[in-house]
Formats: structure tokens, C-alpha cells, sequence
């Protein structure tokens, strides 16, 4: 078993001062495969003060010496390809192919397009022509706490340790306790790249432990957090006695808007978009909303797509989706499948229990939902596992209406070949990002959610904006340096 029980704070791997073992659990087959450490208050402790004392350094720094690091952490990222793809493949049960493409290629599509925003900030400016004696300054927010959850690690360790160097923030990286072996890899990357001493520290522990120990640490200046919303809430909540600046990529619902006029391959797209990753994405397509005249001919589509989407163990090539992560989401899966069947919605593929043939690892049933009505717990809670529920709708308007009728606002997606239509429609859904007919968002394009899917962005400019401060001065001296 795997013993990665040090942190890393100062530039040094370090023993715990109050850890609690904590073993980490391959969901292929139940089974611990590492021991970790769960840190406490003297550790966080410890991590902070070596961030806050590495930040004037940092923070004053040439930006040119930022963009080196970065770029050489994204060389020393595609060195340790293949580790970082067994580590997330054994800790959170992506298939081994998906995850060296799409969960280690999160990283590198990140840090690429972090290099370029960065040429597009302007750390000083003037104000403007009006007000020559007058400079904008953009500096870094300060000392970070970095809380990040277990199913798209790398997406969301480089969606926030990047941009927070590249702002000239120090750091104390939190990762998943349930998938913390990829962050273990992540800074060593950092590390053989050079990154000074103090600017990054990394410590285990759980969100009742160090997660709320930094987001309530008096220096700590900003909490960028990924994971629940129940989590954000209670973050924000701590956070507010010392009014630190709170960053938060949540849940979500995300209605796919089907229109009788879309593209022969949008069901069968929205179904394997859903059920990717085992369902476990926060911006998961998994309210279908298909208009009347197609509503059953896009079911039998949904019901093949389940039937013929391969379930199997983490550690097998090939195109299957894998287990979910852990005993307690393959709990609550089954509990609301069970509560999708008892409201009433007609089960059209999958169900309870684990595919036929299996009877070991968190393996779940792709399923399918049919007359699902969007006041249904099905259509309201978050599943994070592949189940799909369709909704029926006539108009446009009705269609709308159903998206924005959820207290979620990440991804929606719209379907159809009429581009005034498609249009319309994107102006008028309540959420931080509309992908339509298939197109997925482009470099640098910001991710992120309204209502309770959260605030901020991350990704490209505004990524790296959300960790800097704005400073106006007047009375500038042009002719000085
Ligand atoms: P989680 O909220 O339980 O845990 C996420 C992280 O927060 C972990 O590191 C955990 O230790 C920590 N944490 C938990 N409670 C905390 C607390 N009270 N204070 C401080 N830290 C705390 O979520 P999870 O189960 O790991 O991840 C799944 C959830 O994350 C889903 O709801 C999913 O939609 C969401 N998610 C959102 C995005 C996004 O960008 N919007 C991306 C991925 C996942």
C-alpha cells in the first residue's frame, strides 16, 4: 500500500504534527490502496505561515519569472503524464484511457491557455487619458487557500493553483481527501520545477479539519473552492468573520434543450456527454428537455446509448465509463433512483443495483428516466452518477422556463439547426455557460456559474483576474520608474 502520508510546506516534504491516518480507497474494487494524513490546526497552521511569509517575495516579483515557472511546470507536467494518469485512474476509478486523455489533458488545455491570457494582463496601467497622474495597479489578493474536490482533480488543481502563481499569490493547496494521490504527484511537478520555497504548500485533511480551518484562518486573504454547494455555503459562512474574498465553483443541473429541428446526433450526444465520467461532472447534461414531436423517438435513442455504454474497472483500456467514486455516492445514487421510481417517472434503461456480472466496486447502471416532470427530486438534486432524466416540453418558452427553474445556473446546452433560435435562447438561460449543437467552448473561455452553482470564474483572463486585487493610486510620477 502507498504511503503518502507527508505534506508539503516550505519546500520540504514533512511529517504530519497532528495527522490522522486516513486510507484511500480504489472504487474498482473496494480496497485501500494508500494511507494519507488528515492534518490538523498546527499543520494548517504551519502551511499558512510559510505562505504568508513567501508572499511579499512573490507578489513583487517579475511577472516574467511567473510565466517561466509556469511554463516550465506545464513541461514537467507532460514528463509525469503517465503518473498523474495512474494516480486519478487508482483514486477516483476514471478508465485509464479517459484518463490520460481527458483528466491529464484538462491540465495541460489549462496551463496552455493560462500562458497565453497572461500575455493580456496588465498588471499597471493608466487610467486613461482624462487622468494621466492617475495608475491602475492589479496585485495579488494575497495568501490562498486552494479547496478542491475529487472528480476532475487536475482540471481543478491547475484551474486554480495557475492562475493564483501567475498572480503572484502564495498558496496552500487542499485536495480531496478522497482523491488526494494526484495532488501528491502535482507537487512534486512542482517542485522539480523550481517553484520557491513557501509559494505553494500542500496539506491533506477533510472539510470538517483543514477545509475549515483555512476558511476561517486570519491569514488567509481568499478561499477558491471547488466541490458542493453545501460545502460553499458553509465555507462562505466561515469566512465571513474575517471577510476574506471567497471564490466558489458549485453544483449543478444542466438542461439540454432539445428542439424538433435539431441535429440527428444531439440525443445520442447529450446521453454520452451525461454519462461520461460516470456521471460525476458538475456540468453534466442530466436534464434532457426534448420537445413533443421527437419525445419518443429520443428516448429509444437515450435507452440505446445506456444499453451499449460499457461499465468496467478503472485499470482496463478501452471506452467504458468506470465506477463512481465511493460507497457513500453509490448510496445516494441508489437512493434516488429508488426516488425517481416511488415520484413516478417511468424507468427506461438501467435501475438499482450493480451492472449484471458484477459484484464488487461502486459500479453503477447507466439509467434512464423518461416523463420526468422538473418538480421531481430527480430533476432537482444533483445525482453525480449516470443517470438521465428526460423531461418533455411543447413551445419554446416552456422550454426556457423548465432550464431556469432549478436553484443551479452552471452549463446549458441547446439543440437545434434554426441559429436565431439558438440565439434567443442562450440570451435568455440563467447560467454561466450555454454550449450549443455539440460546439464546446473555446481556449481561455471562463468557466464558471450564477445562483447557487456559485461565483467567479476560472479559466483564461478571468481566471486569473479572481486573484488579483485592483489599486488605484493618483498623483503618479510618469517621468520616475
Ligand atoms: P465536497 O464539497 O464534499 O468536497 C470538496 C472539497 O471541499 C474537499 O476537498 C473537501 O474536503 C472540502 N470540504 C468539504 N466540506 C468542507 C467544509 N465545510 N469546509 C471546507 N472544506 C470542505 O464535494 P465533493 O463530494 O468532493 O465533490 C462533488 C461536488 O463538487 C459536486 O456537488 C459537484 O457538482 C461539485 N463540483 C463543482 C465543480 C464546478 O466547477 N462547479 C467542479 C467539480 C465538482
Amino acid at each position: 500500500m502507498l504511503d503518502k502520508r507527508q505534506f508539503y510546506i516550505n519546500g520540504t516534504w514533512c511529517d504530519p504534527i497532528a495527522g490522522q491516518d486516513l486510507e484511500v480507497i480504489d472504487p474498482s474494487r473496494e480496497e485501500a490502496c494508500a494511507v494519507i494524513s488528515l492534518g490538523g490546526i498546527a499543520d494548517t497552521d504551519m502551511a499558512v505561515a510559510s505562505a504568508k511569509a513567501a508572499l511579499p517575495g512573490w507578489m513583487h516579483s517579475d511577472p516574467a519569472e511567473r510565466l517561466a515557472l509556469v511554463e516550465r511546470i506545464l513541461e514537467e507536467y507532460k514528463n509525469r503524464a503517465e503518473d498523474m494518469a495512474q494516480a486519478i485512474s487508482l483514486e477516483m476509478g476514471a478508465p485509464i484511457d479517459m484518463a490520460r486523455s481527458s483528466q491529464v489533458g484538462a491540465g495541460v488545455w489549462h496551463i496552455s491557455n493560462f500562458i497565453k491570457a497572461f500575455e493580456h494582463i496588465r498588471f499597471e496601467e493608466p487610467l486613461g487619458d482624462h487622468a494621466p497622474e492617475d495608475r491602475i495597479i492589479r496585485e495579488a489578493v494575497g495568501v490562498c487557500a486552494l479547496i478542491t474536490p475529487w472528480n476532475w482533480p487536475m482540471n481543478q488543481v491547475t484551474l486554480k493553483v495557475i492562475p493564483a502563481l501567475l498572480a503572484g499569490c502564495t498558496m496552500v493547496l487542499k485536495p480531496s481527501e478522497i482523491a488526494p494521490l494526484s495532488s501528491v504527484v502535482w507537487t512534486e511537478i512542482l517542485h522539480a520545477a523550481g517553484t520557491p520555497k513557501g509559494v505553494f504548500n500542500m496539506v491533506n485533511g477533510d472539510g470538517a479539519g483543514v477545509g475549515t480551518q483555512l476558511s476561517g484562518h486570519e491569514d488567509v486573504d481568499m478561499v477558491s473552492f471547488t466541490g458542493s454547494t453545501r460545502a460553499g455555503i458553509a465555507i462562505s459562512k466561515k469566512a465571513a468573520d474575517t471577510l476574506k474574498r471567497v471564490h466558489l465553483e458549485l453544483g449543478g443541473k444542466g438542461a439540454n434543450l432539445i428542439f424538433a429541428d435539431a441535429d440527428d446526433k444531439a440525443v445520442k450526444r447529450g446521453a454520452i456527454h451525461c454519462f461520461a465520467n460516470s456521471g460525476q461532472s458538475c456540468n453534466a447534461p442530466t436534464r434532457m428537455l426534448v420537445q413533443r414531436d421527437i419525445y419518443e423517438s429520443a428516448i429509444e435513442t437515450a435507452r440505446e446509448i445506456a444499453e451499449t455504454t460499457a461499465v468496467g474497472p478503472a485499470s482496463e483500456s478501452g471506452r467504458h465509463i468506470g465506477p463512481v467514486v465511493s460507497q457513500a455516492q453509490f448510496d445516494k445514487i441508489q437512493g434516488l433512483i429508488e426516488t425517481g421510481v416511488a415520484e413516478g417517472a417511468r424507468l427506461v434503461a438501467g435501475g438499482l443495483g450493480r451492472p449484471d456480472g458484477m459484484n464488487r466496486g461502486y459500479f453503477v447502471r447507466p439509467t434512464v428516466f423518461a416523463d420526468v416532470s422538473n418538480d421531481m427530486t430527480i430533476a432537482r438534486e444533483e445525482i453525480f452518477g449516470p443517470v438521465l432524466s428526460i423531461i418533455p416540453f411543447e413551445t419554446e418558452a416552456e422550454a426556457i422556463r423548465i432550464a431556469n427553474d432549478t436553484v443551479y445556473g452552471l452549463t446549458n446546452y441547446v439543440q437545434s439547426q434554426d441559429g436565431a433560435r439558438r440565439n434567443r435562447v442562450a440570451r435568455q438561460l440563467r447560467a454561466g455557460m450555454v454550449e450549443m449543437n455539440g460546439r464546446s467552448r473555446g481556449a481561455g473561455s471562463p468557466f464558471g456559474g450564477m445562483k447557487q452553482s456559485g461565483n467567479g470564474r476560472e479559466g483564461g483572463v478571468w481566471g486569473i483576474e479572481d486573484f488579483l486585487e485592483v489599486k488605484a493610486v493618483s498623483g503618479w510620477d510618469n517621468t520616475a520608474e
